[in-house]
Parts: C-alpha cells; sequence; structure tokens
C-alpha cells in the first residue's frame, strides 16, 4: 500500500493508507451515506405508498456509520455526503454530523454535506452550519402546494420554505434539486429555475431513474431533460459552463436569470466515466454503482473486529469490482423497474 494519507478513526494524523483507485483508474473520493431508509414523505417516484421498513436492529449505530465514513475518509475520501431516506428524521443525527466534523477540521475532508427533503431544516440549519457544512441540496419538485401535496403524498410545502429560508438565514449555500416528472412539472420548470436563481440558489433538474416498484409506471413519469433543455433553450439563452461540484450535474448559466441550472442526465448522457462515488445503506451495504445490484457487506467486517483491517480490506475488495457503468433503460417495453431497490435505499 501507497502511504498517502495520515488520517486516524479520531481525527489523528498516524496510519497511513493507500487511495482507493477502482479498475478503470477512476479514484474514489466521494461517499455518499444513505443514513436511514425512513421518511416523512412518500414521493410518488421514489417510493411506494405502503413501504415496508428495515427493522431498526438491522441498522448501523451512529458510531458504527462514523466508523465507516472515517474508513472512508482514511482512503482518500473528500467528500462525504448524508443521504436517505430523509437523513434529518434519524434520531440524534446531529450527534452524527457533530463528531464527522472533526474531519473537516483536520483538513482530511474537504466537505461534509446532505440532501434534504427540507422538512425538517428550519430546527436544524443552524446546527449544521456549526457543523462545518456550507452547502446543502434540496429537494422540491414544485412550488404549487396542492400538486406538492400530490407528489410527496404526505409533504407540507410551507414547511419546506420555511426550511429554505432557515438554511440561507444560517448560512448555508442551497442548491435545489427537482425531478422532472412528465405532465406534473414540465410546464413549471421556467417558474422554478427563476424562483430559484431569483433567491441566490442553483437549480438541478434530475431524469426519474428506474429504481424500485413504486406503483404507478414509470414510463409515464419518464420526461428526457434532452427534450426540457430543448425547450428551455426556445426560451433563455443557456451557456455552458465548466462548473462542477464533484457530482454528475453538467451545468449552463441562464443568461436571463444569471443562475445556473444542472441536468442530471443519467439516461440522456450516460456519466460514468467520470464516476468517483460510491454508497453504502444504513445496514452496511457497499453500492458501488447507483444502477448496478452488486453490493458489499461491510456491517459483518466492522462488527468483527475493532480494528479497521478486516473493514478496509472488504473495502478493497468491493472497489475492485466497482462496474464501468450502469444500462438504465426506461422505455414502453421494459416495464420493469431496472433494479428492486428503492433510492430511499442507496439515497440519491
Ligand atoms: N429525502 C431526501 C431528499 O428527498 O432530498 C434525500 C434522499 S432522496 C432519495 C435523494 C434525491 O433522490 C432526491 O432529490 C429525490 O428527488 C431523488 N430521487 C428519488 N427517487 C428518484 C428516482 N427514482 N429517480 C430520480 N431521482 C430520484
Ligand atoms: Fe423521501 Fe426523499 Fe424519497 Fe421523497 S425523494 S420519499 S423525500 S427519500
Amino acid at each position: 500500500m501507497v502511504d498517502i494519507h495520515t488520517v486516524d478513526r479520531d481525527g489523528s494524523a498516524k496510519a497511513a493508507l493507500s487511495p482507493l483507485v477502482d479498475k478503470f483508474g477512476r479514484a474514489i473520493t466521494y461517499l455518499r451515506v444513505s443514513v436511514t431508509d425512513r421518511c416523512d414523505f412518500r414521493c410518488v417516484y421514489c417510493m411506494a405508498e405502503n413501504m415496508t421498513f428495515l427493522p431498526k436492529r438491522d441498522l448501523l449505530s451512529l458510531e458504527e456509520l462514523d466508523r465507516l465514513c472515517s474508513a472512508f475518509i482514511a482512503r482518500g475520501v473528500k467528500k462525504l455526503r448524508l443521504t436517505g431516506g430523509e437523513p434529518l428524521v434519524r434520531r440524534d443525527i446531529m450527534l452524527l454530523f457533530r463528531s464527522l466534523s472533526r474531519h473537516l477540521a483536520s483538513g482530511a475532508l474537504d466537505e461534509l454535506t446532505l440532501t434534504t427533503n427540507g422538512s425538517q431544516l428550519s430546527r436544524f440549519a443552524e446546527e449544521l452550519a456549526a457543523c462545518g457544512v456550507k452547502r446543502i441540496n434540496i429537494s422540491l419538485d414544485t412550488l404549487d402546494a396542492e400538486k406538492f401535496r400530490e407528489v410527496t403524498r404526505w409533504g407540507d410545502l410551507a414547511k419546506v420554505i420555511e426550511g429554505i429560508d432557515a438554511a440561507q438565514a444560517a448560512g448555508l449555500q442551497v442548491k435545489i434539486n427537482a425531478v422532472a416528472l412528465k405532465g406534473v412539472n414540465e410546464d413549471e420548470i421556467p417558474t422554478l429555475i427563476e424562483w430559484a436563481h431569483g433567491c441566490g440558489m442553483d437549480l438541478s433538474l434530475i431524469e426519474v431513474m428506474p429504481l424500485g416498484d413504486i406503483g404507478p409506471e414509470r414510463v409515464d413519469q419518464y420526461l428526457p431533460l434532452s427534450l426540457v433543455r430543448a425547450r428551455l433553450a426556445q426560451r433563455y439563452h443557456l451557456e455552458d459552463i465548466d462548473y462542477r461540484t464533484g457530482g454528475p450535474a453538467r451545468y449552463v448559466r441562464v443568461s436571463e436569470t444569471g443562475g445556473r441550472l444542472g441536468f442530471i442526465t443519467p439516461l440522456t448522457h450516460n456519466f460514468c466515466e467520470g464516476c468517483n462515488r460510491v454508497r453504502v445503506t444504513c445496514t452496511g451495504t457497499l453500492f458501488m454503482c447507483l444502477g448496478q445490484e452488486d453490493s458489499a457487506d461491510l456491517r459483518t467486517p466492522l462488527r468483527a473486529s475493532e480494528a479497521d483491517g478486516l473493514l478496509q480490506a472488504a473495502i478493497d475488495e468491493a472497489i475492485s469490482r466497482k462496474p464501468k457503468g450502469h444500462d438504465f433503460v426506461i422505455d414502453r417495453h421494459t416495464r420493469q423497474p431496472a433494479l428492486a431497490r428503492h433510492m430511499s435505499m442507496t439515497g440519491g
């Protein structure tokens, strides 16, 4: 192993481990951790109305999640995103943010962030900022309260707007993520752009991905962003820009608003060649690709020993299996979801 890193579990300078590089030469520097599969919403593209959640005993404790994240940070992960389910509904989640923030202080981690539906943000925004969180992603697909209720089944738009205001007041930089949904928000996209940019927030549009059986048919939800972009180009001047956040979005500047608009296009433009990330679930299962079934159990080696040797060996073995890319397809002939698991399990 090549010595590059000198961060230990407690954040102090100690062991030196090699960076994670897969067999295609991609360095793994970005970890997303789904800290819970539960959520206070039931978005129609993400979950079925009646979901069965994991028994609490199967979940990694907050201490175990910390240890797992720290093991990846020791291998060169520089960006850590907590997601879910809804990360802010996990009990005592702020303890995890607070303890992980030591890696920001030591310089081992460049960014600690989260993706949230915003429903709990008015309570937590200040504490997140105090933990060193600088930028957050908030998911919001519509500004119409009734439509919001239909899309999320259980959500209250006013509460989310309150959360966005609280995040901005706490000094957090907010990016809005909106899933482009055929016949639902497709006419509202210019409104979302002008609202987000008017409030100083970037907006990213996401193509719906075929993850999990959700009831309604995917093909009825799927709106290709190539089409959305062509429509927007008739109304706005979209200038390609190099701005990157370490994620898969490709950005343009909307000349009329001056703001940034991202396109996350797993279906119309595959971005796997530049993939730098892996995902861990709240049970310690590592998914090397969001779009493939292959996974590795990290909970067993984590629990088998107090030292990290077995865990690091399992991470190495898993990274050597990271596939070249996904093969998502949504069309009228492919009616099954590409993968049985829901997005809320692996985290967006
Ligand atoms: N609950 C948090 C939230 O909604 O932001 C974090 C988890 S959620 C699974 C993360 C992101 O995945 C959200 O932006 C959501 O819109 C997106 N998402 C969920 N299911 C999706 C799907 N099938 N296709 C594309 N995006 C999806
Ligand atoms: Fe919950 Fe996020 Fe999935 Fe919506 S997208 S159901 S808020 S996990």
